[in-house]
């Protein structure tokens, strides 16, 4: 079998506050093969978003590996983990993260600015990932012109900007309705299929079982029901 793109091995993570510790990963063992949609669930507390952290490269492990594509981040230096999370992971969060006082376009073209990718290439690529959210005629709207979904949709696009292989979605449809919840699950469902990403969520929102490959449920900071991919 291949290498999946996704290995988290021994997955630990305690943080200390005030001399106390609080252990919000427990060994977690978890795969991820290319080309999946995954939902991590489980209740506030569980663990999702420290275990999103620690794939994206965002924090570090207490124990345990990660390996992304093969390669063990921990080995990275600092450097090379900065481009990794700009480059080859795209994070969507609840609250969007955009820029008010830019419109939809440049929020979506935004991180290709950050890495000095030039003029022309930049305005292509992000008039493309706005097109893939259905949301080219929104491209000169600020945020505030837009709906929840909307706005969710340009984040997404903005995720989307460097081809990473990876989006991580923390709680994407924590501020949605129902019916637009399905929107962007669906979205990030076809985003699989089309776009090649693998997609790993975050959610308590139990939709989201509805569109994602499979499900791992995480409780306490252990996986509690893994089934097979
Ligand atoms: P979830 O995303 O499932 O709600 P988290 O990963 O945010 O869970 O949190 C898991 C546990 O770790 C919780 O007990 C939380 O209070 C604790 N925790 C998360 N982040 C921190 C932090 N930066 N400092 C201290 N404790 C934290
Ligand atoms: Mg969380």
């Amino acid at each position: 079998m291949s290498e999946p793109l996704v290995r988290c091995v021994g997955l630990s993570r305690i943080y200390r506050v005030d001399g106390r510790e609080v252990a919000a990963l427990r060994g977690v063992d978890f795969s991820v093969p290319a080309g999946a949609f995954v939902a991590v669930t489980g209740r506030s507390g569980s663990g999702k978003t420290t275990l999103l952290n620690l794939i994206g490269g965002l924090d570090r492990p207490t124990a345990g590996e990660v390996y992304l594509g093969g390669r063990l981040l921990s080995t990275l230096s600092e450097r090379e983990r900065t481009e990794l999370w700009r480059r080859q992971v795209g994070f969507v969060f609840q609250s969007f993260a955009l820029l008010p006082t830019l419109s939809a376009f440049d929020n979506v073209a935004l991180p290709l600015r950050i890495t000095g990718v030039n003029r022309r290439e930049r305005d292509a690529r992000a008039q493309e990932c706005l097109e893939l959210v259905g949301l080219a005629e929104w491209a000169g709207h600020r945020p505030y012109e837009l709906s929840g979904g909307q706005q969710q949709r340009i984040a997404i696009a903005r995720a989307l900007v460097h081809r990473p292989v990876l989006i991580l979605a923390d709680e994407p449809t924590g501020e949605l309705d129902s019916a637009t919840s399905r929107e962007i699950f669906a979205l990030l469902q076809r985003l699989t299929s089309e776009q090649r990403v693998t997609v790993i969520v975050a959610s308590h929102d139990p939709l989201v079982h509805e569109y994602a490959t499979w499900s791992v449920r995480l409780q306490d900071g252990r996986i509690e029901h893994s089934p097979a991919p």
